[in-house]
């Protein structure tokens, strides 16, 4: 989707918002896959209900990038613009157990200076791609460790509201995969309550939790992580592997033969070519143990 209109683009230079004209998600995204359009950056958190008025007054649909590496994006012109948090400096900082971290941060950044500062409790998030603030909207989590746990507060901009708001931990519920937050919420940035514990102790523990990741993962290809959540007392990845589809491809997209539940695309592969495969995998799935797989990878497709 193209900003044309002279008097909008003058708006967003007033509301510091950087305008990217035909940016290609293909580019943006893990995966390599996804179309062209117009991104937003937006360097003042207090700029964004206006901006979102703006957007909303002129009929331009909008949807939210933090890093990318949770998104499957459908080819060609998109019918929405992107909006996207400009990093900040400092994007994180310490005061005694909590660490104050802006949303635009890397996460695994964030848990290597808060372990130098003796903080620890995500070292199970090492090696999670991605922004603080796609973490919290998708309570990533990985070796028994979920962001959500640490979130004592969380600034964010309420659709609902059409406001910016705090909310405190207890009011938000993370599960697997799965927060309260409405979909049209955008975090800014979030407070983390993290237990004192000696650098080398978090160092060893980021260690092990990246010689797991590294003995699992397809690390240094192209994915979106795993693609489908694990059923309750089932994993999504053993299913497929069960079902020989490893390898399985439409296209240049692939089912990983590292690791069932992480598809890859391997050159050229289209977002119809990995939409087919997910559909094609789940319907195995589901004809084999009667299970409907959930998806985790968030799918922007319109
Ligand atoms: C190799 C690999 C390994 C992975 N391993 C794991 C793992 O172990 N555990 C795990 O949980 N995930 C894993 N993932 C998936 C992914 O890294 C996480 O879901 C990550 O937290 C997404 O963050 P992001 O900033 O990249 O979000 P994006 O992919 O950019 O976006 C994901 C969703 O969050 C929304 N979003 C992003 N930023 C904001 C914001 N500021 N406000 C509101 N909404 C926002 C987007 O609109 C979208 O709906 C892996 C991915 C890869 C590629």
């Amino acid at each position: 989707m193209r900003i044309e209109d002279p008097q909008l683009l003058t708006a967003f230079r007033e509301l510091d918002v950087e305008w990217k004209p035909a940016v290609s998600l293909a580019e943006l995204t893990y995966l390599g896959i996804g179309g062209t359009t117009d991104l937003l950056s937006i360097l003042r958190h207090d700029a964004i209900p206006d901006l979102l008025n703006l957007l909303d007054g002129h009929g331009i649909p909008h949807k939210f990038l933090g890093g990318g590496s949770n998104l499957l994006v459908i080819d060609g012109e998109l019918p929405f613009v992107v909006l996207q948090l400009a990093s900040r400096d400092p994007d994180v900082v310490i005061e005694g157990n909590i660490a104050s971290v802006d949303a635009a941060a890397d996460l695994g950044r964030t848990v290597t200076f808060c372990a130098k500062h003796n903080l620890g409790g995500m070292e199970g998030l090492i090696g999670v791609p991605g922004t603080v603030g796609g973490a919290l909207r998708m309570n990533a989590g990985a070796y028994g460790t979920q962001i959500g746990s640490y979130v004592r507060e969380v600034k964010l901009y309420r659709a609902a509201g059409r406001r910016l708001e705090t909310l405190h931990g207890r009011q938000i519920s993370f599960e697997y995969r799965h927060t309260s937050f409405a979909s049209d919420d955008m975090m800014l940035s979030v407070k983390l309550e993290l237990p004192s514990k000696p650098y080398p102790e978090i160092l060893q523990g980021i260690r092990i939790c990246n010689e797991k990741r590294r003995a699992s993962q397809p690390l240094g290809q192209k994915s979106a992580g795993c693609i489908f959540k694990n059923p309750p007392g089932a994993s999504a990845g053993r299913m497929i592997d069960e079902l020989g589809l490893k390898g399985f491809a439409v296209g240049d997209a692939r089912v990983s033969e590292r690791h069932a539940n992480f598809f890859i695309n391997a050159g050229h592969a289209s977002a119809a070519d990995m939409l087919a495969l997910i559909a094609g995998v789940r319907d195995r799935v589901r004809g084999a143990y009667g299970v409907t797989l959930e998806y985790e990878v968030v799918v922007w497709n319109a």
